[in-house]
């Protein structure tokens, strides 16, 4: 068990779970922040329409869902960050 790096609370993987269930998986290996520390935006992944998980320290809201962002992260080698690139 792994403190929450917000609050310092230990995390309840199983609480985490039940609220985040879009996300399972991805959820305290990838953020280490405990569910009252997480915010679940629906339908705001701009790759998947899926769910975006919002670490509540953020201050704005990810263009990316965990998964698409570590998909991203896997083919290119680079971190794009939370948010999408705007490229022209
Ligand atoms: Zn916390
Ligand atoms: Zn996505």
């Amino acid at each position: 068990m792994q403190p929450c790096h917000n609050c310092r609370a230990i995390i309840d993987e199983y609480t985490l779970d039940k609220q985040l269930e879009p996300l399972r998986g991805l959820t305290a290996d990838d953020f280490n922040v405990c569910a009252d520390c997480a915010t679940v935006v629906p339908d705001a992944c701009v790759a998947c329409d899926g769910a975006v998980y919002v670490p509540r320290s953020e201050t704005s809201t990810p263009d990316y869902c965990p998964a698409c962002r570590s998909d991203r992260i896997e083919r290119t080698g680079r971190d794009p960050g939370w948010t999408a690139e705007h490229t022209s």
